[in-house]
C-alpha cells in the first residue's frame, strides 16, 4: 500500500533507527511508526482496503498469516514476514511510505491525523496491555510514570473502570494525574510507592512505563495477591524477590504493543472514551528539532510531525 502521510508521532524507540541499535539494520532508513495518512495506491492482490481511506501504521509492520506463530494467533511473533515499521522498512518521517496491508489500521473520522498518530504506539501499548492485564473493573491499577506513555495509561485505566493510581516524581504532577482521571497520586520522591499501594489494598496491576529498573523494582512490594507488574519500558535490569512472587502468586511480565487490529481497537476506544494524548506538533521539515525535543524528555507529552498532505 502506498500511503500519503499526514502525521507521524515521534517515539523514543525511533532512536534505535537513528542510533543503529537494531541488529542488522540497513541504511538509508526512514524512522517513524506512529503514522497516519490516506491510502494513495494499492498493490496487486490486496483485499478490503480502498484508495482514499484513512489508515495508520504502528510498530508492528505486518505479518504473513500462515507461519506457525500466525496460525496460533500470535501475529507479533511472525517468522516469515515479521516487520518493524521504520526499522526493517521505511517509516513515516516522510510525505509517502509503503506498508504491507497487514500493518494497516483503519482510522476513525473523529480523530485528526495528529490525534491518531501517538495512539498508534504510545496509546496502543498502554491500552492493549491494560485490556489484556487480567484486571477487572474496580481493581486497583497503578501506572508508574507520567510521561508519553504514562499520561495515556492513566486515562485508559480510568476509562476502563479501574481504581487508578498514578505514580511519578514530584508533588506538582498530582494535579495533572487527577485531571487525567487518577483517583490517587503517589509522589515517589516523598513517599514509598510500595508502602502506599499496600495501604490502598495492593495493586492488581502495576503498568511500568518508566525505563529505570530500580524505580520499577521499588514498586513490586506494592502488588497485592495475584498482582502483576507489566513491563512496558525497556529497562536494563530488574530486581525482584522470588519469595515475594511465590507468597502472593505475584508475577512480572512484559507486554508487546500489538498488531494492526489492536491499533484499530485503540483508536475506536479513544473515540468512545475521549482519551487523547497531549501533543506538541512540528512541521516535517523541522524533524531534527522535533526529534531532539522528544529525546530531551522535556516534551509535554508526545511530539508529532505534520506533513503538508
Ligand atoms: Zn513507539
Ligand atoms: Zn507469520
Amino acid at each position: 500500500m502506498l500511503i500519503k502521510v499526514q502525521a507521524c508521532g515521534i517515539c523514543h524507540s525511533d532512536s534505535i533507527t537513528k542510533e543503529g541499535n537494531f541488529p542488522g539494520i540497513q541504511y538509508p532508513r526512514v524512522p517513524g511508526h506512529e503514522v497516519v495518512g490516506v491510502i494513495d495506491a494499492i498493490g496487486p492482490d490486496v483485499a478490503r482496503w480502498t484508495v482514499g481511506q484513512r489508515v495508520g501504521v504502528g510498530w508492528n509492520g505486518g505479518y504473513c498469516g500462515f507461519c506457525d506463530p500466525c496460525r496460533r494467533g500470535v501475529f507479533f511473533g511472525c517468522q516469515i514476514a515479521g516487520q518493524i515499521t521504520g526499522v526493517t522498512y521505511d517509516g513515516g518521517y516522510a510525505d509517502y511510505m509503503i506498508a504491507p496491508s497487514s500493518a494497516l489500521a483503519s482510522v476513525p473520522d473523529k480523530l485528526s491525523a495528529e490525534e491518531a498518530g501517538p495512539l498508534m504506539c504510545a496509546g496502543l501499548t498502554t491500552f492493549n496491555a491494560l485490556r489484556n492485564s487480567g484486571a477487572r473493573p474496580g481493581d486497583l491499577v497503578a501506572v508508574l510514570g507520567l510521561g508519553g506513555l504514562g499520561h495515556l495509561g492513566v486515562q485508559f485505566a480510568a476509562k476502563m473502570g479501574f481504581k487508578t493510581v498514578a505514580i511519578a516524581r514530584g508533588i506538582e504532577k498530582g494535579a495533572l494525574a487527577r485531571e487525567l482521571g487518577a483517583q490517587y497520586y503517589i509522589d515517589s520522591q516523598a513517599q514509598d510507592p510500595a508502602a502506599e499501594l499496600v495501604k490502598l489494598g495492593g495493586a492488581r496491576i502495576i503498568l511500568a512505563t518508566v525505563t529505570n529498573g530500580q524505580v520499577m523494582s521499588a514498586t513490586i512490594g506494592g502488588l497485592g495477591n495475584d498482582g502483576k507488574l507489566m513491563v512496558l519500558g525497556a529497562a536494563e535490569s530488574l530486581e525482584v524477590s522470588p519469595l515475594l512472587l511465590i507468597m502472593g502468586r505475584r508475577s512480572v511480565a512484559g507486554w508487546y504493543s500489538g498488531t494492526s487490529i489492536d491499533s484499530q481497537d485503540t483508536l475506536a476506544f479513544s473515540v468512545l472514551s475521549g482519551v487523547r494524548s497531549i501533543n506538541e506538533v512540528f512541521p516535517l521539515d523541522q524533524v531534527n528539532d522535533a526529534y531532539e525535543r522528544m529525546m530531551s524528555g522535556r516534551a509535554r507529552f508526545r511530539v508529532v510531525l505534520r506533513t503538508g498532505n
